[in-house]
């Protein structure tokens, strides 16, 4: 069964904070937590939404540091990040004060487990593929639903462009072979949902991003 998906712009970043929400269960994953969130906390409370796993497109603090919060609303839910990235969850602190952002008083310092590339996770009745798509950082990855041809693209695919690769890890030669990959798996029809603005279809997002690699 295809995802509903909801999306909240959230923390001074205003990354996206995104719901796929498994409508036969309403078991749910929360995608990049960058901030504590009432209003997300209100909607799943509401709809009584059941949050069995917290993913982590890449461990920069603007995806990551609402992990906190949210752990000690559904402490079973998975927190999972690629092991690749744990090293970059480990800098956070100091990397957001380069931005002049605090880490919140309930920061997790690590994350609880790991995901690996082609990985099938399963939310409820539904299903979300992990794609490993390194360069902005060495663990990115993109949450791919298949079926919805919906892929959670964090700051690896924007709607237009792509994420920077000069951060610690980035690389640009690696981002280029991670296009290349998601070109092969999107194809044109797949709606992208990035870390950073609106949706966009796969198409147009990868003609775009195949400009700047
Ligand atoms: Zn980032």
């Amino acid at each position: 069964m295809p995802f509903e998906i909801r999306t909240f712009p959230t923390g001074q970043l205003q990354a996206n904070c995104f719901l796929l929400i498994d409508k036969a269960t309403n078991n749910a994953a929360l995608v990049d937590p960058g901030d504590r969130s009432e209003k997300i906390q209100n909607m799943i409370s509401i709809q009584d939404i059941n949050v069995t796993h917290i993913l982590i497109t890449h461990a920069h603090f603007d995806h990551m540091f609402g992990c906190g919060f949210f752990k000690s609303l559904y402490p079973s839910a998975k927190l999972l990040v690629h092991q690749n990235d744990v090293p970059i969850w480990a800098g956070n602190v100091k990397f957001a004060q380069m931005f002049g952002i605090k880490a919140p008083k309930d920061y997790i310092n690590q994350p609880e487990g790991t995901f690996k590339d082609g990985e099938v996770i399963q939310i409820g009745q539904s299903q979300v593929e992990v794609v490993l798509t390194p360069g902005h950082t060495p663990g990115s990855v993109c949450f791919i639903d298949k079926e919805g041809k919906i892929a959670v693209t964090g700051d690896t695919l924007f709607g237009q462009g792509i994420g920077r690769t000069d951060f610690p890890g980035g690389s640009a030669e690696q981002m280029r072979d991670s296009i290349v990959k998601l070109k092969k798996i999107l194809g044109t029809d797949y709606v992208i949902y990035p870390g950073h603005g609106g949706s966009e279809k796969s198409g147009r997002a990868i003609k775009g991003a195949e400009m700047m690699i």
